[in-house]
């Protein structure tokens, strides 16, 4: 089987998300959208898909794939990989996932499995989080404490059995002592039993983190994620050190699972992190084997197929699937009109079930891209 074209296929629809100044992602007005699909397509007929790519990419990607195996995806990686190092933005770790995920996609349609049982299958369905956009001043949004606290508890009401809270981030942050306010308010709006976990401003000193970390482990929090610049992993080690809550990260730390590696052995994190926006399903898989390894669990950032397919496939935690971003005024249900189902429904005790579909499991609706492309 050889492939014979990658293409992008580029249409519109209306979104209800907007994006602040730092790139955060907030409620807003019904405004025109453009999503972009990746397709490789082979010789013999078999296809397959993810959602992202650019034409920056194609020259680069067409020079390598055309002609290639789909199914030596470990060769197309590396060689796409090497050439990061000299094409930068035109070539960064989306794009690079955008193609592993596809050949992911292609080799379980081959197989005629579900990708998560082509890795080697754990589990059939994992709990999710309910996870929240960051911290707003928008009337019945995340404006205050009490606004977390009430949809904590329609979270919970809903099936979900664990929250995590984004709070505010600038310029209606940093403040580490309302950032506690609302942790405490969603601690004690929803009980002891719900799993709970910060996410934070990403930018706050050390002081600052250890004076949350402690108010987190008062509060009987799960965990504790960036609330520090992922650059300096120097503060990651003396935070660490410091609290008996888990840290978890490096998140947006650049550099793969190359840098997961680092973080592990230096003792940064309790937790590490990792996904399929970073370069594929590919190395998300080699950094849960790393972290598996060394007795530390991964907890997978972000949601999505290629991420649901790993966590079915993961023997260490990753305990939860990352639902989200959701926002007591924007409907996460709808956000997705391209698709003829979702692919990370909630039954009502807070669980995904991993979809069986082969290959990614997408659910296009044909009809809906045709009718809006580009
Ligand atoms: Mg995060």
């Amino acid at each position: 089987m050889k492939i014979i074209e990658v293409e992008l296929i580029r249409f519109q629809y209306r979104s209800k998300m907007v994006r602040d100044a730092e790139g955060h992602s907030h409620p807003g007005p019904e405004h025109d959208a453009t999503a972009t699909i990746t397709r490789i397509a082979t010789d013999e007929g078999v296809e397959g898909y993810a959602m992202g790519g650019s034409p920056a990419m194609l020259d680069t990607v067409r020079q390598v794939l055309i002609g290639e195996d789909p199914l030596y995806r470990e060769r197309i990686w590396q060689r796409l990989r090497q050439f990061q190092r000299m094409l930068g933005p035109s070539l960064d770790d989306r794009h690079l996932s955008a193609i592993d995920l596809a050949l992911w996609d292609l080799a379980g349609k081959v197989a005629g499995l579900p990708v998560f049982k082509l890795l080697g299958g754990y589990r059939d369905k994992v709990p999710a989080y309910a996870s929240t956009m960051c911290g707003d001043d928008i009337p019945g949004g995340l404006d205050s404490p009490e606004s977390y606290a009430d949809f904590a508890q329609a979270c919970v009401e809903q099936g979900y059995k664990a929250f995590k809270l984004h709070t505010w981030m600038a310029p209606l942050g940093p403040d580490p002592k309302r950032d506690v306010a609302a942790c405490a308010a969603v601690r004690e709006r929803v009980g002891p039993e719900i799993d709970l976990m910060l996410d934070c401003h990403h930018d706050y000193s050390r002081t600052e983190a250890l004076y949350i970390g402690r108010a987190l482990e008062e509060l009987g929090y799960h965990w504790f994620e960036e609330p520090m610049n992922e650059s300096s992993m120097s503060s990651y080690i003396w935070l660490s050190e410091q609290l008996d809550i888990p840290v978890v990260g490096p998140e947006t730390a650049r550099g793969l699972f190359y840098t997961r590696a680092e973080w592990i052995v230096n003792k940064a994190s309790d937790i590490s992190r990792y996904d399929v926006a970073l370069g594929g399903l590919t190395p998300l898989m080699k950094c849960i084997h790393l972290a598996e390894a060394h007795g530390v669990a991964l907890e997978v950032h972000g949601g999505g197929h290629g991420n649901l397919h790993a966590l079915g496939a993961m023997g260490i935690p990753g305990e939860y699937y990352e639902r989200g971003l959701l926002h007591p005024l924007y409907d996460f249900e709808a956000a997705q009109p391209w698709l003829a189902s979702r692919v990370d429904d909630i039954d009502e005790d807070g669980n995904v079930t991993i979809p069986q579909a082969p290959g990614l499991s997408w659910d296009f609706d044909w009809e809906f891209i045709d009718r809006n492309r580009i």
